[in-house]
This record gives C-alpha cells, sequence and structure tokens, in this order.
C-alpha cells in the first residue's frame, strides 16, 4: 500500500513576520522535487502570508492549534473559522507542549478533533509517551490510550483526515531521537491498535509521521522504515537549508 509521505515543520513560538516570509521565499527557491507533501506551521501572525506566499506552490500552510468553540469570549484563541478564513486547510492537535504547557487533556483534545473535522479541516494528531513511560516500558499503552481517548469515537470515514505524528515526548527538543527501531516498533503498534478498531484498510492507509529532533543527519533511516511516512520536524524546521535536506531524505 502505497501511503501518503509527509514532511511538516513545527515552528512553535519562533519567527516573526519578516523571518517567516524570508524563509518561504528562499524555501520556495530551493525546493526540492517531491512526493513528500510539504506542509509548514508558522505562527499565527504569519499564516495569512505564508499562505499567499505559497499559493502556487506544493507547501501547504497549516496551524498549530485552535479552540474547540465556533466562535466566543476567550481571549487569545483562535477558531477553526478563523483559520478557515485565511486559507488553512490543516491543524496539528495534541503536541505535547501543549499537553504540558497548556494542561491540553485528552477529553479537551477530543473536543478540538470534534471542531476541527466539523470545519472541513485535516488534522495531525500528535501522541507520544514521557520518559518516565518508557524508562517504567509502559510506552504502547500510554500511546495505545491517547488514541482510544481522543480518537476512537471517531467514524471509519473521518480518518481519511487525520495524520498521526508519533512524538515522544523524550525526543523532542533535545537532540535526543528515537532510535529507527524504537520508532519503527511505536508506528507499527498505532497502525496494529487502529486495525483492531477500524480494520487494516484504515489503518494502511493512514499516514503516521515521527516527530522529535529529526535532522538531516537522522532522516533517512528513520524514512526507510516501512511504517514511518514522514516527519514533524521542529528545531531543524527552523533552517532553509536544513529543511530541505530533511525533504531530499524521503
Ligand atoms: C516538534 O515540535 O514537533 C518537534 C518534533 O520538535 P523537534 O524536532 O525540535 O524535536
Amino acid at each position: 500500500m502505497k501511503r501518503r509521505k509527509i514532511i511538516a515543520a513545527n515552528w512553535k513560538m519562533y519567527k516573526d513576520l519578516a523571518e517567516a516570509n524570508d524563509f518561504i521565499t528562499f524555501l520556495l527557491e530551493k525546493l526540492p522535487d517531491t512526493n513528500a507533501e510539504i506542509a509548514i506551521a508558522p505562527s499565527y501572525i504569519a499564516l495569512w502570508h505564508a499562505f499567499e506566499a505559497t499559493r502556487n506552490y506544493p507547501v501547504e500552510i497549516i496551524a498549530q492549534n485552535l479552540h474547540y468553540a465556533e466562535q466566543g469570549a476567550f481571549t487569545g484563541e483562535v477558531s477553526a473559522t478563523q483559520l478557515k478564513s485565511v486559507g488553512i486547510q490543516r491543524v496539528i492537535l495534541g503536541h505535547s507542549e501543549r499537553r504540558e504547557y497548556f494542561g491540553e487533556s485528552d477529553a479537551l483534545l477530543k473536543k478540538k478533533v470534534q471542531t476541527a473535522l466539523k470545519n472541513d479541516l485535516n488534522i495531525i494528531f500528535c501522541v507520544g509517551e514521557q520518559l518516565k513511560d518508557r524508562k517504567a516500558g509502559t510506552q504502547v499503552e500510554v500511546v495505545k490510550s491517547q488514541l482510544q481517548n481522543t480518537l476512537f469515537h471517531l467514524n471509519k470515514n473521518d480518518w481519511q483526515h487525520l495524520v498521526i505524528a508519533y512524538e515522544p515526548v523524550w525526543a523532542i527538543g533535545t537532540g535526543e531521537t528515537a532510535s529507527p527501531q524504537q520508532a519503527q516498533e511505536m508506528h507499527q503498534h498505532i497502525r496494529e491498535t487502529i486495525t483492531g478498531t477500524y480494520g487494516s484498510d484504515t489503518a494502511e492507509k493512514l499516514s503516521v509521521i515521527y516527530g522529535g529532533s529529526v535532522k538531516p543527519e537522522n532522516a533517512s533511516a528513520l524514512f526507510v522504515q516501512p511504517d514511518i511516512d514522514g516527519a514533524l520536524v521542529g528545531g531543524a524546521s527552523l533552517e532553509v537549508d536544513s529543511f530541505v535536506e530533511i525533504i531530499k531524505s524521503i
């Protein structure tokens, strides 16, 4: 089964408007030919400009988050409708930084998933265990319960709008990467968990990407694994050259 490959950049709270624009200009000059979908998640302040600048290129601009409400008195938040009004069609949900620093629980994420799908937004949904879970050997159960608590109320059809990003928390922004074997093992577990509830046709079509200190030096070894369909890249997506090298590795 040929699955969609995806390389997505998560810029977190980096880059002001000028820096974001410069990056996009250089990226479009250097963009390699690839079969992978390329996505960039800038901060909200750069979404519109980035969307306009990439309009005629195979680079999708996506959002880092949304609020579950359609609108309302939620100071500092951004809704699905607002994202769609600047052309956004995909959102990252469940990132470990949102879970850890902003207290996003599985229950809240389930609501965000509902809102995104109701608004025809595609989702990159992040799951991943903490270091203590891996040390205790419970990583598979932890990831399984994240999936079950947030996504297993969905219909089979909803899964075509989802990409799962496996991001072990201990490997995010730490320079520590899961070994290709550790990542492959978890990606396979994720696919098996989804097969168990939705069947192998849904699971085999689902792209499962890896995130956690992906860089040009380790990207190829991850991408050759049979269940790794791309990457969500933080730090190494902030420089055009390293992001381009990662794209070339897939
Ligand atoms: C991320 O933020 O999703 C991420 C994987 O970051 P980094 O590549 O810096 O570990």
